[in-house]
């Protein structure tokens, strides 16, 4: 599974970053950094929640 951040709809809350902060690196101005990545093993669970989490719909998982 991956997951893709749109980054023309992120804009900065940071929620998904607090739910993995690993998976959802933030840069220098607390946007997302991640465009498409690999979600590791046991990790899915909490990239799902990120998706719900975040306020501006930018992130989707993709099989
Ligand atoms: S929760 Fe959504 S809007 Fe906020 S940093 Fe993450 S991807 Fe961007």
């Amino acid at each position: 599974v991956k997951v893709v951040v749109d980054k023309s709809r992120c804009t900065g809350h940071a929620r998904c970053h607090s739910i993995d902060a690993e998976l959802f690196q933030l840069d220098d101005v607390g946007y997302s950094s991640v465009t498409t990545s690999e979600v590791p093993p046991g990790g899915e669970d909490a990239a799902r929640n990120a998706v719900l989490s975040c306020p501006e719909m930018a992130i989707q998982l993709e099989d």
